[in-house]
């Protein structure tokens, strides 16, 4: 049977753009469909425009610390709208370089919501198009417990588009959109409060890290509540709101914004018209090659629920253009090593196994770890400690995790990825000459484990 397209892709996110640009390169004839704005959540509101105002609000600590080497500034204002205008800017300048990369790759671009019809059919604006493969991008949506007052609290949708900076943030949460909006907000001036339902946020990160980040929060002036949850939310006769916590505290702010995860967007979607199986927590069941259920039916991204990065749904969605399209240059994506950055102040960077897993999956663990005050800081008055981990195997005497607290340390742990992919021991590591004068050449010089 002819179809209208090879290959339909529902959403042009990261995933989506990424599958459709190199199915079409390698021939294939395709179309995306997105029913919001190109270039999916990252670039609207996720990474791109978070990463711009973690960049505003690391000014603060700048200016305070220029003192030290000399320089006297006047009093620094700070403007929310000039942020925000200057930042959807550029994010409109990005829509239309994803606009011009799909057309410019041949993809038919259908702004609009797509819904399955069947396994082979997708209708948008009133139009059905048939396709041999469709493929499910949609990515994933805030998801916001059901407590009463709920329609006061916001998500990290709306924060980017706040008409003010809020004077009082409760921020409830203790993943990486919690730990990243609390330093957007405190950093920009806000009075800021993290309420985590747990013992310590970052669950999962390694312990050190989780615990280094607390204090140096807690430094700054981060109001960090561990084991405490809103039970409900009024809005007060003079448009604040009041948080009324599990335990009876009441606390009370301007702005209660949500970060406690995202559900996959399925809505409307059509999926019951097709045997497409969700998994336990809701995501798109999916084998190793992205198949669902449906023989005709993909899905990559953060609708599977594997790993919610961008890089990860761009390997994903370049994994299936390639098995496609392309199968003699097919390469499953391998998850193993995902290096990762958590854009807090300070920030976290971190690949491989922290020191709590390793231990559990048996490995007899040395443990190397250095904390110091970052050669910047030296003349100010800021007290900031980095920390360095690494979490080394003793028998095979390879690296199986670095972990980082401090100023860049996204982008020095990136290199670092690649030394663990190929496979590095501590002995690299200690034969490698350092940069100097670095943070990253502590990751080179520690030479004592930290007593087991
Ligand atoms: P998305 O990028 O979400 O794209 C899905 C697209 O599908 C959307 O454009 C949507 O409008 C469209 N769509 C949905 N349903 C339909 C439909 N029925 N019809 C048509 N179109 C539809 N990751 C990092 O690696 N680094 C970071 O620093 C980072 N920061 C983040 C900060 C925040 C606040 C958030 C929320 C996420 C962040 N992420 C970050 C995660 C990253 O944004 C996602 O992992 C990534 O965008 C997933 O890509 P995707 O293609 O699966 O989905
Ligand atoms: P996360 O899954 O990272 O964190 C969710 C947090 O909310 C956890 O601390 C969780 O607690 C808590 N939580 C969940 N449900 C509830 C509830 N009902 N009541 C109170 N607390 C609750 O999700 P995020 O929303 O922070 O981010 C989504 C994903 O987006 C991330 O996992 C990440 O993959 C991606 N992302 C990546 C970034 C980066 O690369 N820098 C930045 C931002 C997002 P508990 O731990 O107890 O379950």
């Amino acid at each position: 049977m002819a179809y209208d397209f090879d290959l339909y892709v529902i959403g042009a996110g990261s995933g989506g753009v990424r599958a459709a640009r190199f199915a079409a390169g390698f021939g294939a004839k395709v179309a995306v469909a997105e029913s919001r704005y190109l270039g999916g959540t990252c670039v609207n509101v996720g990474c791109v425009p978070k990463k711009l105002l973690v960049y505003g609000a690391h000014f603060a600590e700048d200016f305070e610390q220029a003192n030290g080497f000399g320089w006297s500034l006047g009093e620094a204002n700070f403007d929310w709208a000039t942020l925000i205008a200057n930042k959807d800017r550029e994010i409109n300048r990005l829509n239309g370089i994803y606009r011009n990369l799909l057309v410019n790759s041949g993809v038919t671009l259908h702004e609009g919501h797509a819904r399955v019809v069947d396994p082979h059919q997708v209708e948008i604006n009133g139009e059905r198009f048939t396709a041999e493969h469709i493929l499910i991008a949609t990515g994933g949506w805030p998801q916001i417990p059901e407590i009463p007052g709920r329609e006061h609290a916001i998500g990290s949708n709306e924060a980017f588009f706040l008409k003010q900076l809020p004077k009082r943030v409760l921020v409830v949460g203790g993943g990486y959109i919690a730990v990243e909006f609390a330093g957007i907000f405190h950093g920009l001036g806000a009075q800021t409060t993290l309420l985590y339902r747990g013992d310590l946020f970052l669950r999962g990160f390694d312990g050190s890290v989780r615990t280094h980040l607390k204090e140096e929060l807690t430094k700054r002036g981060l109001d960090l509540q561990f084991n405490a949850d809103i039970e409900r939310i009024d809005k007060q006769a003079d448009g604040s709101l009041k948080a009324t916590l599990k335990n009876g505290r009441v606390l009370e702010a301007d702005c209660v914004f949500y970060a406690t995860g995202r559900r996959p967007m399925l809505d409307n979607l059509g999926l019951e018209n097709t045997g497409v199986k969700l998994d336990k927590r809701g995501f798109v069941e999916v084998d190793d090659l992205y198949q669902t259920a449906e023989s005709s039916i993909l899905a990559i991204g953060d609708v599977i629920g594997r790993v919610q990065l961008t890089p990860v749904a761009l390997a994903e969605g370049m994994a299936v253009a390639r098995r496609l399209f392309k199968p003699e240059q097919y390469r499953p994506v391998d998850y193993a090593m995902i290096p990762t950055a958590v854009f807090s102040l300070p920030n976290i960077g971190t690949v491989g196994l922290t020191e709590e897993e390793a231990k559990e999956k048996g490995h007899s663990v040395q443990v190397f770890e250095s904390r110091f005050r970052p050669m910047k800081l030296t003349l100010t008055e800021c007290q900031e400690k980095t920390l360095m981990k690494l979490v080394v195997d003793a028998d095979t005497d390879k690296v199986l995790g670095c972990h980082m607290v401090g100023p860049d340390a996204g982008e020095i742990v990136q290199g670092l990825a690649i030394a663990l992919k190929a496979g590095a021991t501590k002995r690299h590591f200690d034969e490698t000459i350092g940069v100097h004068p670095t943070a990253a050449e502590e990751f080179v010089t520690m030479r004592t484990p930290v007593a087991g």
